[in-house]
């Protein structure tokens, strides 16, 4: 059986050319950037050309690219490097209720140390109400931080009107961009943030290495002590085969973007097509066009998101219920929740995420065996008895 794999919103696998690209960096060109004789002049070019790799995808200068190990730790900075460093301006945090939870916890541990965090609500669809983040501005908000793709639902948020709120506010705006690279132009002078997560291994990057843009001028806090690595930012031996890395997939990923993105887009159409037609009782989260191209995440009433991965994982489909990060735990998706849904909802999603490396064809495999299974599954489902006995069913 031929192994599907339709999860690239949790990774993706390093492409030959990244590879190719990384390779001599391990045991050939193994300096250290920061020595000064041409072991390390080798290996810091390497990591330069990296950095303007990175900030030629965004367009910002590459002194404003930091690399950090990947969107976890670049939003755990964001937020806690501008927020401590503004104390001055105010202690007051505005966020979405549907971020990784990268940032809500960030954002919770900020809440123990005498923070306040507003969490705004988003609509039906999953977008960011922008009139409840107005309204949520005061003069000690320091920091804004919302996510410009959902990595569950999808979800596409105005983070150039967040920014622009921002600026007039003198507020710091942060997005964790890590879904939403290589799936949409993000260019940052453009909507106008300060700050902008990315990670490599969401673009067949490695894993272990992101950033965090910083645009000049802004007031941050150190991350890491200790050494004079990313312009004593965030000290630490520089690791260079995985910058060379990343330097190489996002160049790869901004110049595809329009032709993979129209590609995966074609993909998702025909797949949420097909399950709303053929599959009943189902309903598509997140908003319908303002989305990602590669995100389908669907909520299947009366049974369980973990039976349907089972089943399908069976059928040699891998996919994800809710986010990779958060599956596995028996909470309910807080996403899925803040769009108004009840827990039994919640519990049936699933997110599927496809690539360029998926075709036509496999999603139709994937629709066949949804159909199989979701019936199997509601024949030993209490809740599809009771609704049908009730009546319940439309
Ligand atoms: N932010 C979002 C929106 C994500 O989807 C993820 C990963 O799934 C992260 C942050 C964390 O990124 P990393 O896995 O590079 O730590």
């Amino acid at each position: 059986m031929n192994k599907i794999y339709f999860d690239h919103a949790a990774t993706t696998a390093v492409s030959k050319e990244v590879f190719k690209a990384m390779e001599p960096y391990f045991c050939e060109i193994y300096g250290n950037a920061n020595s000064q004789h041409s072991f390390g002049q080798a290996a810091e070019g390497a990591v330069a050309k990296a950095r303007k790799q990175v900030a030629a995808a965004l367009n910002c200068a590459a002194g404003e690219i930091y690399f950090t190990s990947g969107g976890t730790e670049s939003d755990n900075w964001a937020i806690t490097g501008a927020a401590y460093a503004n104390i001055k301006k105010g202690k007051h945090i505005i966020t979405s209720n549907i971020e990784h939870a990268a940032v809500l916890e960030t954002c919770a541990k900020l809440g123990k140390q005498g923070f306040e965090i507003t969490k705004v609500p988003c609509d039906k669809q999953g977008i960011i109400d922008l009139d409840k983040l107005k309204a949520a501005i005061r003069p000690d908000t320091a920091l804004i931080s919302v996510m410009a793709a959902n990595n569950e639902i999808g979800t596409l948020q105005p983070v150039k009107e967040i920014a622009a709120l921002c600026k007039a506010a003198g507020i710091i705006c942060h997005t964790d961009a890590v879904q939403a690279l290589g799936a949409v132009p993000l260019d940052v002078k453009d909507l106008g943030v300060n700050l902008l997560s990315v990670s490599a291994h969401k673009i067949n990057g490695p894993k272990g290495i992101g950033a965090l843009y910083i645009k000049a001028g802004t007031k941050m806090d150190k991350l890491i002590v200790g050494g004079h690595q990313e312009r004593t930012y965030r000290g630490g031996t520089t690791n260079v085969p995985l910058a060379v890395g990343f330097g190489q997939a996002i160049e790869i990923a901004v110049r595809d973007l329009e032709k993979n993105a129209a590609y995966v887009t074609a993909l998702r159409e025909r797949f949420i097509d097909g399950v709303l037609k053929e599959v009943p009782y189902v309903r598509l989260n997140g908003h319908r066009t303002k989305r990602l191209p590669n995100n389908a995440s669907i909520s299947f009433e009366f049974i369980e998101g973990e039976s349907i991965l089972f089943s399908l994982d069976l059928a040699g489909i891998a996919c994800s219920s809710g986010s990779a990060c958060s599956s596995g735990s028996l909470d309910a998706s807080h996403v899925i929740l803040a769009l108004g849904y009840t827990h039994d909802i919640a519990q049936g999603t699933v997110r599927f995420s496809f690539g360029t490396d998926n075709t036509a064809a496999q999603i139709d495999y994937c629709i066949e065996q949804l159909k199989t299974i979701v019936e199997r599954l509601r024949k030993m489902s209490p809740l599809f008895a009771e609704a049908k006995t009730e009546k319940k069913l439309i």
